[in-house]
């Protein structure tokens, strides 16, 4: 773990074994943290606080800058460790950390470009004039999941650090490895002791015992709709600020003027990416009935180009590299929602099952199923793997509402040209983000975050730091003539 500037180990001396999702072999181990290393954690974190928020923006950036080039110094140590834990081919982690770099370096840029305001005000009492400034909070708490370890932590500490508060990073069980290095990196750049500190261990354990202590202002949280739930009682006695960007349901609709070569390849790409574990993946597509079956015949087409095995092997083309599942758990609730889809109706088209010749890893064919029903497991829940819905929809009344019927409302998608069924998509989809004729994708320039049971609250964007500042109303009086 990384406290205070110093690599240690938990206070209890536990350690446990992060495994390789491909092979299910021991990759390192790592400390088991508890409530009194996250203890010494936040201490750290808030003793640093008063100098770092202090410092000048200019030197905030400048350090975040520094951790970047010694970042890019560590490039193939770093993705490798990466496929290692998390089980992504290596071009896809090569992808995320580009994604991190960029991320962090957007934050840097914004360093020296905060804002506030001068209000004049009525002279009731006197002349006066109103400020309005932005203070940073305090020791901030950013809890990260296993599917994009580093660009979601990413996302947490860039603007955490440019606004002058500290950090203490717990990153999902299974994915702790990159992280840590990357932290160490930043650190080594030149951040004072205290400011990014990372606790390995538990969610249950090191995650609760940091939302609940009353030292932490502000949580950063990703990963589960019922994990955020359980995060946001637990930060309710002391009124953190929290934000919770959650799971996702991502609806695409596909137009019968779409360009379906372009709509195929972004719908693969934006299931298929990350072996469908990601929160943005396009998770049920509608496809006009004009265009279903010339759609589904270039889908399928393309689908068959994946083939699932070990990141670190590249694939002979035209075959396309996937990674297997990042956990056992994590594929056999694929499986029971492909079968809970099978048995309201829907018709399996690709995949469904385990690659054959494989026993160890947890791999899984990419899957296509069609016209399941609309109450089935696939489209009430989150399908967090390579396996993707298809119906098939008259217009775009009908298209949109089974796209707004899900719980969550975080991505989605249209792939048209016309003007109007544009203007509607944007307008009527229930959701914190519609692309248009585009891959589903976090841009670090646009703020991105759900509505409904997506969580609330933006990550990326300026809109982003502006949930690291408390904002304080300053008044100026008494200012003579
Ligand atoms: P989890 O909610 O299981 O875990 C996320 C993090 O929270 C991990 O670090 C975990 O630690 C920790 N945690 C677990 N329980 C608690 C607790 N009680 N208190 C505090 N922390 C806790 O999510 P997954 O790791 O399974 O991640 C996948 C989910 O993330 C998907 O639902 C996905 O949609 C969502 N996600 C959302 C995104 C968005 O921007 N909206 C982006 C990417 C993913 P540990 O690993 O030790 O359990």
């Amino acid at each position: 773990m990384f406290i205070g500037g110093e690599w240690r180990g938990a206070r209890s001396g536990a350690t446990y074994t992060v495994f390789n999702p491909a092979t299910e072999e021991p990759v390192d181990t790592v400390p088991l943290g508890g409530p009194e290393d996250v203890e010494e954690a936040v201490r750290a974190a808030k003793e640093a606080f008063g100098d770092w928020s202090r410092r000048d923006f200019e030197e905030r950036g400048e350090i975040l800058r520094k951790g970047i080039e010694l970042l890019k110094a560590h490039r193939e140590e770093i993705i490798q460790t990466l496929t290692l834990e998390q089980g992504k081919p290596l071009h896809e982690a090569q992808g995320e950390f580009d994604h991190l770099l960029h991320g962090l370096a957007y934050y840097a840029d914004l360093a020296t470009k905060v804002r506030g305001a001068y209000q004049p005000l009525p002279s009731r009492f006197g002349p006066a004039y109103g400020l309005v400034v932005k203070r940073p909070m305090g020791v901030v708490a950013a809890i990260v999941p296993w599917n994009f370890p580093l660009t979601l932590m990413g996302t947490k500490i860039g603007p955490a650090l440019v606004a002058g508060n500290t950090v203490v990073v717990k990153p999902a069980s299974t994915t702790p490895l990159a992280a840590l290095k990357v932290v160490g990196y930043l650190n080594q750049a030149g951040l004072p002791p205290g400011v990014l500190n990372l606790v390995t261990g538990p969610g249950r354990v090191v995650g609760e015992a940091l939302v609940r202590h009353p030292d932490v202002r502000r949580v950063a949280f990703t990963g589960e709709t019922a994990t955020g739930r359980r995060i946001l009682e637990l930060s309710v006695p002391d009124f953190k600020r929290v934000t919770l960007e959650l799971g996702g349901s991502d609806p695409v609709i596909v137009c019968p003027d779409a360009d379906l070569d372009k709509a195929v390849r972004g719908i693969l790409i934006g299931r298929f990416w990350n072996a469908g574990q990601a929160c943005l993946a396009a998770k049920r597509v509608y496809v006009f009935e004009e265009v279903y079956d010339a759609f589904l015949e270039r889908l399928l087409a393309g689908v068959a180009r994946y083939e699932p095995g070990e990141g670190w092997v590249k694939a002979e083309r035209p075959r396309i590299r996937m990674g297997p599942l990042h956990t056992e758990k994590q594929r056999a609730e694929v499986q029971s929602q492909l079968e809970d889809a099978l048995a309201r109706g829907g018709k399996l088209l690709y995949g469904g099952r385990a690659p054959e010749g494989r026993e160890r890893g947890h791999f899984f064919l990419p899957t296509v199923v069609a016209d399941p029903d609309h109450d089935s497991r696939v489209v009430r829940e989150e399908t967090f793997g390579p396996l993707l819905p298809v119906w098939k929809v008259r217009d775009l009344d009908e298209a949109i509402r089974l796209a707004n019927d899900s719980i969550y409302g975080l991505g989605s998608s249209i792939w048209t040209y016309n003007v109007k069924w544009i203007h509607r998509a944007a307008q009527e989809i229930e959701a914190g983000m519609t692309w248009v004729n585009q891959i589903h994708y976090g841009y670090d320039e646009l703020p991105f975050g759900g509505v409904k049971q997506s969580g609330y609250g933006k990550e990326h964007g300026l809109e982003a730091l502006e949930y690291y500042f408390e904002t304080k109303s300053v008044v100026i009086g008494d200012l003579g003539g």
